[in-house]
């Protein structure tokens, strides 16, 4: 159902009717918003915080909007700091907390018919209309009007204590539909990352993605080419490490997109080997338990069947067996960060877990004794009990470790990794030119 109500006048749903109430929010997204008020300028809060309250889900983030130029948020705080090239937004910075705040957005340029591209026919032809340039101040309407699912363009004004709604959003979470804005194939073809959005809310928040939304899915898969892997990258652990990686993966084979991301892995996607789907399971549990889950381990589980058998195909072709499968998860590894970039700390993790594998093969206690205290032991640990479901000989072998581990004094294992303590990242936003990205 296309979109149609009057984009220039919302639909204002007072305090009775949303129930948010300020003590809510991030005090300090308040503040800003307030402070901006006070100066004359136009701001709201803005995006997933809202529809994650309205949902009683606890927001990550809050984001504002405003019509105050990226300078003139300068001049408001001396905490903020203005990031991006193409589109420059602040942040500003209270304490660990980093709210963002970015200038409404309009109409944007659209890739026209004689865009130079060399991407293959196929999805040069589909790629029509994908969004070349965003950097374009416009209205508090526009700006709801241009970001991507209903649900997440709801403005919240704190000094009236209601929401602004341009895209029929509160309705549709009500029902729980999940529906971009206006005509789905454009939207996607302005930045084919909506694709996978569209997975990520369906399958996070529990919504129905109504039909409009979901028809053009698979047709516009291949797009998917012309996002940089960094991109991508993020896109993916956000899809995988949000507590419903399984679910998630079933969606995104169902919508053929799985196959743009990992081009090739399984012989049928749809029959993924049983150590990947319990990988997902155990991942989500993991999530769902507040446990750290790493990129690493998820790419080391992605990725094991075409190590084993580029290994074999190494030592067939002479390979010493002890280089072999070093050799096929570097080839692996280069060929997948062609569609995926995985971040080198990812991906060296990934090989030091499958490289430990056939070190447990081993049963001497004063060797086990020593491997536990290595940096990769307990992940590939955990790798190797999930190989028992594809490989129940390894049964005894890994019983043998895990009494191993019972037994030995707790000083001589070192958890992998040591509890590092994260720094605060800072968040790398859609908008941001690294990631090619826009938002
Ligand atoms: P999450 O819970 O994953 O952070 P989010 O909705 O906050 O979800 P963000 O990527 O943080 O997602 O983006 C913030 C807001 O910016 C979104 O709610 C949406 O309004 C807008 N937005 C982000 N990415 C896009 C995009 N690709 N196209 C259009 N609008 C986008
Ligand atoms: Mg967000």
């Amino acid at each position: 159902m296309p979109f149609q109500s009057d984009s220039s006048s919302p639909r204002v749903i007072p305090l009775d009717d949303h129930g948010l109430q300020p003590r809510q929010f991030s005090q300090n997204a308040l503040t800003v918003v307030k402070r901006l008020q006070s100066l004359g300028f136009e701001a709201c809060i803005v995006g997933g915080c809202i529809r994650d309250l309205l949902l009683g889900k606890t927001p990550k983030d809050f984001d504002v909007a405003t019509n105050a130029t990226p300078e003139d948020i300068r001049d408001a705080f001396k905490n903020a700091r203005l990031i991006g090239r193409r589109f420059r937004l602040a942040h500003v910075r209270f304490g660990r907390e980093i709210i963002e705040v970015a200038t409404y957005r309009g109409e944007a340029l659209h890739a026209g018919a004689n865009e130079a591209n060399d991407s293959p026919l196929a999805v040069r032809e589909l790629d029509q209309g994908r969004l070349v340039r965003d950097n374009v101040y416009g209205t508090e309407a526009e700006d709801a009007m241009r970001r991507d699912f209903t649900i997440n363009a709801l403005m919240y004004d704190p000094s009236t204590e209601t929401l602004r709604d341009y895209a029929d959003g509160y309705e549709d979470l009500k029902i729980r539909r999940l529906a971009l804005i206006g005509d789905p194939a454009t939207r996607y073809r302005e930045d084919p990352v909506r694709l996978l959005r569209a997975i990520r809310f369906m399958t996070k928040l529990g919504l129905v993605m109504d039909e409009d939304t979901q028809a053009p899915i698979r047709q516009m898969a291949p797009l998917l080419q012309n996002i940089p892997p960094a991109r991508l990258f993020d896109e993916i652990l956000k899809l995988f490490l949000s507590g419903h990686a399984w679910e998630t993966y079933q969606a995104l084979v169902e919508y053929g997109l799985w196959d743009q991301l990992f081009p090739n892995l399984f012989s049928d996607p749809s029959q993924p080997p049983p150590l990947v789907e319990q990988g997902l399971k155990n991942t989500d549990a993991r999530v769902i338990q507040d446990q750290p889950v790493t990129p690493g381990f998820l790419f080391a589980v992605f990725l094991w069947s075409r190590v084993q058998i580029r290994a074999e195909q190494f030592i067939k072709h002479g390979t010493p067996p002890v280089n072999a499968l070093g050799e096929a998860a570097d080839e692996v590894l280069i060929e997948q960060a062609q569609t995926v970039a995985i971040h080198r700390r990812f991906s060296s993790m990934a090989r030091e877990i499958w490289c430990m594998q056939p070190r447990f093969l081993k049963l001497n206690a004063r060797r086990g004794q020593r491997m536990m205290t290595e940096r990769r032991f307990r992940a590939s640990y955990d790798f190797l009990l999930l190989r028992v479901t594809e490989e129940p000989e390894l049964k005894e072998v890994a019983d043998w470790w895990t009494e191993l581990q019972k037994n030995a004094p707790q000083e001589a294992q070192r958890s992998t990794p040591p509890a590092k303590r994260r720094r605060p990242r800072r968040r790398r936003r859609p908008s941001q030119p690294a990631a090619g990205a826009r938002g």
